[in-house]
């Protein structure tokens, strides 16, 4: 089953303690893309401006992803600008730069609107409110991503937004920052009760959390020694997340659970290099030996007599 995925596509410039990138392809559309594609197909709707390095990002069509919902009008593409001096768990915004996001009003294309999964990624709450009013047919699952910017400038719409999503994915520190309040488990309870079944909080190095109603899931992150860029890990961790389920058509809770492992192994990749340069990279053999080891490395027998 196909994905419709509307983000931002993006230009990102980051700065880690092992090196920087300029310009490099980013966005939270784009990294959901490459990183779903490798599970099913992907159509992607976002806008760019005319300094947008398409023929870059056209490589996503050799993975399958749809791009002919990516306008590009003119204007400056969305640029984005952080830096992750210590704390590889959450970056400093340097720059944000809307650009042609800033008048952006996304069009579903018409064959577009009929999706069996949509993931609402991390843009503007009131365009991801226009999106779900052009969907047709109500999808399997709706689900959606945000990030501290709109918490603090658009939380109405955001708290809005979580009463039409099945699920909702956000970092440890958006929970805390949407709820008011320190307690993970008190913050998840919260945002059920906006709406949404399923809370996924994401905890950079230390995993992942699904939560449902009197019900949480734990995956632990992948512990790699070769974590070069942290940008992107959540957004891949959606697709990972979504392209399984969507892969699948299973929306069981044992289901919800491999795919949280799924994603957890795309994002574990995301990090390995600048951009989506090793989301490009991998395989299906890379893919499923990651899950592999994601099962050993949580693996225990209880011993019951002791
Ligand atoms: P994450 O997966 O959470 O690390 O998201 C990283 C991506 O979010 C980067 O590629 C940025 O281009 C994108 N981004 C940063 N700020 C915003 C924003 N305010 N709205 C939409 N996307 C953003």
């Amino acid at each position: 089953m196909a994905v419709l995925v509307v983000g931002s596509v993006a230009l990102d410039s980051v700065e880690t303690p092992f090196g920087k990138a300029d310009n490099a392809l980013g966005g939270s559309g784009t990294f959901f893309a490459a990183s779903a594609s490798h599970l099913t197909s992907v159509q992607l709707v976002g806008v760019v401006g005319s300094d947008y390095p398409m023929d870059q990002l056209r490589a996503l069509e050799s993975r399958g992803v749809d791009l002919s919902g990516v306008e590009q009008v003119a204007g400056s593409s969305f640029r984005w600008a952080g830096r992750y001096p210590h704390d590889l768990n959450s970056p400093e915004t340097l720059d944000t730069q809307l650009g042609v996001f800033a008048s952006f009003d996304p069009k579903i294309p018409e064959r577009f609107q009929n999706p069996e999964f949509l993931f609402l990624a991390n843009i503007d709450p009131e365009l991801q409110l226009n999106v779900l009013k052009q969907v047709t047919n109500r999808p399997k699952m709706i689900a959606c991503d945000t990030m501290n910017f709109w918490i603090s400038s658009k939380r109405d719409q955001l708290v809005e937004l979580l009463g039409h999503v099945d699920l909702v994915t956000l970092n440890d520190g958006e929970a805390r920052q949407l709820t008011g309040t320190n307690n993970l488990v008190t913050a998840a309870k919260t945002i059920l009760s906006y709406g949404p079944k399923y809370v996924i909080i994401k905890k950079g190095e230390h995993g992942a959390l699904l939560f449902s109603e009197g019900k949480v899931f734990f995956a632990p992150a992948y512990p790699l020694e070769t974590l070069f860029d942290p940008t992107g890990a959540g957004d891949s961790f959606a697709g990972g997340f979504i392209g399984y389920l969507a892969k699948t058509g299973d929306l069981s809770e044992e289901n919800l659970r491999r795919a949280v492992i799924y994603g957890s192994a795309m994002g574990s990749f995301a990090v390995e290099k600048f951009s989506i340069t090793r989301l490009m990279e991998v395989d299906k053999s890379d893919i499923e030996s990651r899950v592999a080891e994601f099962k050993k490395l949580v693996e225990f027998e209880q011993e019951v007599n002791v």
